[in-house]
């Protein structure tokens, strides 16, 4: 029973203290975390984009993506540092166009999305991102920049549609990408200035411009996000939860048959007793 029990509660602690630690995770995710990726309107963009420049078309699936990026990527380590990027990086949200409009978008279920400006309800957030287009296109940030031009520096297609992605590395371009990335690094976390943004600097380099090269040697992200660290825990949690009522199961039948298997010990035992004299 001591034995039993003590692994009982300690199961319960973990998974209370997973519970714990997923919905602290899940309460500084930034409020775009619930929204996806739509792969079509990401697609019909990116044929627009091709051949242009990325100055003239700005792809609002690529920014986002790249938002996406920093948030998972790059924010959790920013904000651990209680470091405050600078207007003058490319990263900070003030510079990103459509942040406003993409701040003003209400995810109210599944199949419902909804405009902060004027409250009408679309079926897919593509749909939304039209309206926003038609409709609100004079709320783009006038002071903004396009955050897509980003996407060759922060590896935006590797979570937007993997059908589009490039299989071939060209050597050229991921040369253009590292160079971008670097400077990046350089204008968000100046080297010298303060002693977090010389270790912010260096995390921007391993995460990001280290898998610039076409060896693939190097993989980006590879100091990890917060959304894997939340899907992680909340699998675990869930593993845990469901395992805890089959381990109580498995202990209480154990007991139930140890307790027969003694009282019927005890039975053959009385019956030898009474049989001995004879
Ligand atoms: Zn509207």
């Amino acid at each position: 029973m001591g034995k039993s029990s003590t692994i009982g509660f300690l199961l319960l602690c973990l998974s209370l203290s997973l519970l714990l630690q997923k919905s602290r995770a899940s309460s500084t995710s930034p409020p775009w975390g619930n929204q996806e990726l739509e792969g079509s309107a990401g697609a019909r963009t990116l044929k627009q984009e091709q051949g242009h420049s990325p100055e003239v078309h700005c792809s609002r699936e690529r920014s986002r993506a790249a938002w996406k990026i920093t948030e998972e990527y790059l924010m959790p380590f920013v904000e651990k540092e209680q470091y405050q990027i600078s207007n003058k990086c490319r990263l900070h949200p003030d510079n990103d166009m459509f942040r406003d409009q993409e701040l003003h978008k209400i995810h109210m279920d599944v199949n419902e999305w909804r405009c902060g400006y004027c409250k009408k309800s679309f079926r897919a957030e593509k749909f939304l991102d039209q309206h926003f287009d038609n409709r609100h296109s004079d709320l783009l940030n006038s002071h903004g920049k396009c955050l897509a031009d980003l996407c060759g520096a922060l590896h935006c297609d590797l979570v937007m549609d993997s059908k589009l992605r490039k299989t071939k590395c060209n050597p050229a371009a991921a040369e253009r990408n590292r160079h971008l990335c670097e400077s990046l690094a350089d204008n968000c976390f100046p080297i010298g200035v303060r002693s977090a943004a010389s270790r912010l600097h260096e995390l921007f380099l391993r995460q990001f411009c280290d898998a610039h090269t076409c060896t693939g040697r190097h993989k980006p992200f590879s100091r990890g996000g917060r959304k894997q660290v939340s899907v992680f825990y909340i699998a675990i949690s869930i593993l845990t939860l469901m395992l805890l009522p089959v381990f109580y199961l498995l202990v209480y039948l154990h007991r139930r048959e140890m307790r027969t298997s003694i009282q019927d010990l005890k039975r053959i035992s009385k019956i030898g007793q009474k049989t001995k004299p004879l």
